[in-house]
């Protein structure tokens, strides 16, 4: 991966770039951003741009190889083990900083998840920041940059990734998974502008499990508690993507409300359902439809709270039908 082929992300890109070519690259960085939109992919390139014998990060050379391989003995890895970065684990890369580079011009270690460092381990990461060592280079990586160590972000240069734009993502979507216009549209605007949700195991339930469950959800009355109970049920069923679930019923209900304040429907995300949102909108007024886009705001905070899925579907589903 070199830095043009990184989608989006110019500005970072030109800060990498210059720093490389002044040789003014910071000790550490913190790249910060949403999930999926290139992060991981960006220091890579940056890692290959330093190590590259070539120039910046020819993608041919056998370094830039290594680094593809993930056996370059210049490059470490650091991840969460399980759901923390343990203090055995910074100590383990802060062992390997210690030595010389062996082919690089810098020891490179990249931090995924920075913000899953425990007390300990954050501490402990903190004393190789605090003496940078010139040889060494730290990419730290991290979707919730607020619950990574004030004392370590302060020593990082920061660097904050947006999300994709969605004519970005949509193009790069209908070349690449050969999706028609109005599929890479929903999918575009689902995903967030991040990458990975766009192209992975989200895209069968944006678009084709998205349609069945608007379609059972309109269907339920306040008197259908039968039907409202097995759609919460199986909605429950589906823990891990139980917050997708809830990004479709919010676009859904986003869109009735820019429908109903005379948005176009190329503005909507269910463009394929706009025959549908003419037939629902009607019954739905502003302070209804903000009142529902508040149910799905509670329900996702109950879950992050760990509630009972099945219940919070419930009190959920009987306030979108009401
Ligand atoms: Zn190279």
């Amino acid at each position: 991966m070199t830095f043009s082929q990184i989608l989006g992300h110019e500005r970072q890109k030109n800060i990498l770039r210059r720093a490389i070519d002044s040789d003014r690259l910071a000790h550490a960085y913190l790249f910060e951003g949403p999930e999926g939109v290139g992060k991981r992919l960006m220091a890579l390139a940056l890692a290959r741009a330093v190590v590259c014998k070539e120039g910046a990060g020819c993608g041919v050379c056998p370094a830039c190889r290594k680094v593809d391989h993930n056996n370059h003995p210049d490059l470490h890895l650091l991840e969460p083990d399980g759901t923390t970065i343990k203090i055995e684990q910074v100590r383990g890369i802060q062992k390997e900083l210690s030595f010389r580079p062996l082919e690089a011009p810098k020891k490179i270690c990249l931090i995924d998840g920075a913000d899953r460092m425990n007390q300990a381990a954050g501490n402990a990461l903190l004393k190789t920041l605090e003496e940078p060592n010139g040889d060494a280079l730290l990419i730290l990586l991290s979707a919730r940059p607020e619950s990574v160590l004030s004392t370590i972000r302060s020593r990082c240069q920061r660097l904050p990734f947006a999300r994709l734009p969605q004519a970005l993502l949509k193009g790069v979507l209908l070349e690449q998974l050969g999706v028609d216009e109005v599929q890479g549209h929903i999918l575009a605007a689902l995903s967030e502008g991040s990458f990975k949700k766009a192209l992975g195991k989200d895209r069968d339930l944006y678009l084709g499990r998205r349609r069945e469950i608007l379609k059972t959800l309109t269907a339920l009355s306040p008197g259908s508690i039968l039907p409202t109970l097995e759609l919460a049920q199986s909605l429950a069923e589906e823990k891990e993507r139980l917050p997708d679930i809830l990004d479709i019923l919010q676009a859904f209900y986003r869109d009735l409300l820019l429908y109903q304040h005379g948005r176009s429907e190329s503005d909507l995300v269910n463009i394929d359902l706009a025959e549908k949102i003419r037939r629902v909108a009607p019954r739905e007024n502003t302070v209804s439809l903000l009142n529902k886009l508040e149910a799905i705001a509670a329900s996702r905070r109950q879950l992050d709270r760990n509630v009972n899925r099945q219940l919070a579907m419930e009190v959920l589903l009987m306030r979108l039908a009401a």
